[in-house]
């Protein structure tokens, strides 16, 4: 079966991969990986990241790192990773085509980028969807926190206000509450900006919280 899993979704309640998994191998299920680098910015990692993986491995690439830890659990049998040029397809043949699994020391710098991952300050939206079914105006909650927390978390910047914009195809699914949504034209002004600075969210991130 095909599992989203990378380091940075492992406890992410939105995902749930490290669940997924663990029931997927209950029933000794193989698995394919999706998204092992998070849609690219596990090539990017936030700063703090970025330093704990270079000081422990300082010639591997990040994307390395978030491959090579999908790669490395068991009952994986192919990982699906992304690559947009040859750089990249040689950066993956590198470490791929004589795959170590990811050593103690490796995996203590993964713990500790999770960790770090996990307490960038952000909107704590497990998109229940509980506030959507019954708004009045129809204001599509989650997505809207999603998109704001990839700005908080992941930086990006412009893709939070695509996300914003069309947050329809944020999340996928059939859940009653956004197919209500999708239906609707047009989106209600809803100032999540305001919100976050409000809460004191963004705040030493760098990111504009105005
Ligand atoms: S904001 Fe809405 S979707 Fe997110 S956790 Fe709260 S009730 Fe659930």
């Amino acid at each position: 079966m095909q599992l989203q899993i990378n380091y940075a979704d492992w406890e992410n309640p939105n995902v749930t991969a490290r669940e997924n998994y663990e029931i997927a191998r209950k029933y000794d299920k193989s698995i394919i990986v999706m998204e092992p680098v998070k849609g690219g910015v596990l090539a990017n990692p936030p700063k703090e990241v970025c330093e704990v993986l270079k000081a422990a491995s300082p010639d591997a690439s990040f994307a390395s790192w978030a491959i090579r830890y999908a790669a490395f659990l068991d009952g994986i049998i192919t990982v699906l990773s992304g690559m947009s040029d040859i750089p990249q397809m040689l950066d993956n043949l590198s470490y791929m085509k004589h795959f170590k699994p990811l050593n103690a020391d490796e995996q203590t710098a993964i713990r500790k980028a999770q960790e770090l991952i996990n307490g960038i300050k952000s909107v704590p939206c497990t998109v229940c969807h509980y506030c959507t079914a019954g708004c009045p105006k129809k204001i599509p909650i989650p997505e809207i926190f999603a998109a704001r927390n990839q700005q908080l978390i992941w930086g990006q910047l412009e893709k939070g206000h695509k996300q914003y914009a069309e947050p329809g195809q944020i999340f996928s699914g059939s859940r009653p509450s956004e197919q209500l949504y999708r239906s609707s034209r047009g989106m209600p002004y809803f100032s999540v900006r305001h919100f976050t600075a409000d809460q004191g969210i963004g705040a030493g991130t760098g990111i504009p919280t105005d």
